[in-house]
């Protein structure tokens, strides 16, 4: 696997199909579970690794944001990357861009609501990555459902010649979802954050049983983050696969999002769900049978 620093040198030479995975790196399964699924469609694969100011509200966040280049790049090679694409801030913004993108309505609800701008962030470096790479395919996780609906959108609107593709969460044995922050989480604070995957799961069992009420699957999910005095619930959504938008019943294919803050961390999650053989069917993702390599190398 090479590591290369700009554009130019990601587009050199014949790479046949190309599927890129972008990721603001300290990977994880999640990550590799992209690569993996890369892996199997591409001839080449390639790995961005960029923590990209313009989608960080703060910038203590910024800061704090786990980086170490040498453990990604011996952990994208083993999941099977080609090519790690690891640019200095130079080669994504030589100047502060002039041009913004707003996907009108993805971008307003939840994450939007509670990080302005964020999503406009989000819109630039994926347009950059995908002009400058070149991908045929690129891969995203539902565990950000809200980004993958606004990159789905502004690949079609835009007419980017990539195909986008959505994988599910991958999980701790206990449920928790993987994130690069869960290394923030004290022992209690990763107890705490708990509730939000438990939240998920029991409205998850409740739409096994037939429940579509927006309201009421908001309520199930709401009730066991606010039973935990660790977590500090921001919203809890059930919003639409299509634009995010919020839905007053699963009417359409959707997700049941969660985000909470527990210490000083922001923590996201979410169920999907879709119509399958005329009944809607919650996806949690999948649980990994041993701790993640977040807690220690595999
Ligand atoms: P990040 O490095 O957090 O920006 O994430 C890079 C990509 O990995 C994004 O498409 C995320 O949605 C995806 N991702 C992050 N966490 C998970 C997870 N637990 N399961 C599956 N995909 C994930």
């Amino acid at each position: 696997m090479r590591t290369v620093a700009t554009f130019a040198d990601v587009r050199k030479g014949d790479r046949g199909s190309v599927a890129l995975v972008p990721t603001m790196g300290y990977l994880h399964e999640g990550h590799l579970d992209l690569i993996s699924a890369a892996r199997r469609s591409s001839d080449t694969v390639v790995v961005s690794l960029f923590v990209n100011p313009l989608q960080f509200n703060e910038d203590v966040d910024l800061a704090a944001y786990p980086q170490d280049l040498a453990r990604d790049a011996a952990l994208a090679e083993q999941a099977g990357a080609d090519m790690l694409f690891a640019p200095p801030i130079e080669e994504m913004y030589a100047e502060q861009p002039l041009t913004s993108i707003t996907v009108a309505g993805v971008g307003e609800l939840m994450e939007g609501d509670h990080r302005p701008g964020h999503f406009d962030g989000v819109a630039v470096v994926v347009a950059k990555l995908l002009a400058g790479i070149q991908p045929d395919r690129a891969y995203f996780g539902r565990k950000d459902a809200q980004q993958l609906v606004l990159v789905t959108r502004l690949g079609a609107d835009l007419s980017f010649p990539v195909e986008i593709i959505g994988r599910p969460t991958i999980r701790e044995r206990d449920g928790l979802a993987l994130s690069s922050r869960n290394i923030h989480l004290s022992e209690a604070e990763r107890g705490a954050a708990l509730s939000l995957s438990a939240g998920l799961a029991a409205a998850a069992s409740a739409v096994e049983e037939g429940e579509t009420d927006a309201a009421t699957l908001e309520e199930i999910a709401r009730a066991r983050v606010d039973a935990e005095p660790g977590a500090h619930l921001e919203y809890v959504t059930l919003a639409s696969q299509a634009d995010a938008s919020a839905l007053p019943a699963l009417e359409v294919p959707a997700f049941l999002a969660v985000a909470a803050g527990v210490g000083t961390t922001r923590l996201m999650d979410n169920v999907h769900i879709d119509r399958v053989d005329g009944t809607w069917v919650p996806d949690l993702g999948s649980r990994l049978d041993r701790p993640s390599i977040l807690y220690g190398e595999a």
